[in-house]
């Protein structure tokens, strides 16, 4: 029996965008229904992430016209990672499979093909794996290279050049549903569900129209989440960086008296200043490491929900 498949693309201010998303999916979509590699009643579903254009218009449109096509609309604005979670835990119990990607179709589609294969082999998380970054500024590449390393460093398992393209059954999916986390940085939760997993290579091309909606101050936002919410090794490290600091504090200590005794005067007006403005540094630092953990757990206690939903539009059948 061929499984049901529905493809989640989270959407915000992608009016652009859209109608061609919606012609090129329904058209895979269609190919993969008649080869008979997915269940006839399989989706693509959009969710509207709070959008400020046209986007949920385009989304009831596309339902009406043609039952291929559903939509989550969400309460508001809830960024790319809880758009995300939403739709697939909104889909979870209709089918059998899921395939998330975004809505400017940077990720080939073609891609799809190679994930349902390896599903049919029985893997039940496949992601989707950059083979180059051609389409990239320089800047973008080496500083994406240097986060997976450091990432990896911190303990952090996440699958490198991977982005949120992927594939998931729904055991994995109700795996990741018991992972209640607030602070979701899926890539890096993805790993943790387990079961067996395999990876696709595609190329990722251009944004085809409109603009990224992740600017330079969200993808940095979103780095510092990835460490913060799966690693709690930068606390250790500013907690031992302080140890070592007031050993050498020690030391100079006992170094200053034994030079008071032997009557050297020491002029270290200089050193004196810089040591403060250093050690004040370490201290602001190690204080908003800190801080950042806090927040995390302040938001974790407070247990709010990841989103909303306002609509759900999908046809049985
Ligand atoms: N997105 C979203 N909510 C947001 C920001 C982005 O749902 O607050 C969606 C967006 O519509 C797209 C995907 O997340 O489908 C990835 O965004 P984008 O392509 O702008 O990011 P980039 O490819 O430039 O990293
Ligand atoms: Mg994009």
């Amino acid at each position: 029996m061929t499984e049901r498949l529905y493809i989640v693309v989270p959407c915000y201010n992608e009016e652009e965008v859209l109608p061609e998303t919606a012609a090129r999916l329904g058209a895979k979509m269609r190919a993969l229904v008649e080869g008979g590699r997915v269940a006839p009643d399989s989706r693509v579903c959009f969710v509207n992430d709070g959008s400020k254009d046209g986007t949920w218009g385009i989304i009831r449109r596309l339902h009406e016209e043609d039952p291929l096509f559903s939509g989550v609309n969400l309460s508001r604005n809830r960024g790319h990672q809880n758009a995300l979670l939403a739709g697939l835990m909104t889909v979870k119990d209709r089918c059998d499979v899921t395939i998330s990607m975004d809505a400017d179709l940077q990720d080939d589609i073609d891609a799809v093909d190679a994930m349902l294969e390896k599903r049919a082999e029985g893997f039940d998380i496949v992601y989707g794996v950059r083979s180059d970054r051609g389409t990239d500024t320089a800047f973008k590449r080496s500083t994406a290279l240097a986060y997976y390393r450091f990432l990896a460093k911190l303990g952090v398992e996440s699958v490198y050049n991977h982005a949120d393209y992927r594939l998931m059954s729904r055991r994995a999916l109700d795996g990741l549903a018991e992972f209640k986390e607030v602070n979701l940085f899926l890539r890096g939760m993805v790993p943790l569900v387990g079961y067996p997993s395999a990876s696709v290579e595609y190329v990722r091309g251009e944004r085809f129209a409109g603009e990224s909606k992740y600017p330079f101050s969200k993808m940095f936002a979103f780095a510092i989440e990835g460490v913060t919410s799966l690693s709690v090794k930068p606390i250790r490290f500013i907690t031992n960086l302080g140890v070592a600091i007031f050993v050498v504090a020690i030391i100079a200590a006992i170094c200053f008296v034994v030079q008071y005794f032997i009557g050297v005067t020491v002029p270290g007006w200089a050193s004196m200043i810089v040591s403060i403005w250093a050690l004040g540094g370490l201290q602001l630092l190690a204080i908003g490491v800190i801080g950042e953990y806090i927040g995390k757990i302040y938001l974790e206690t407070k247990a709010r929900p990841r989103y909303l939903i306002q609509d759900f539009l999908d046809r049985e059948g």
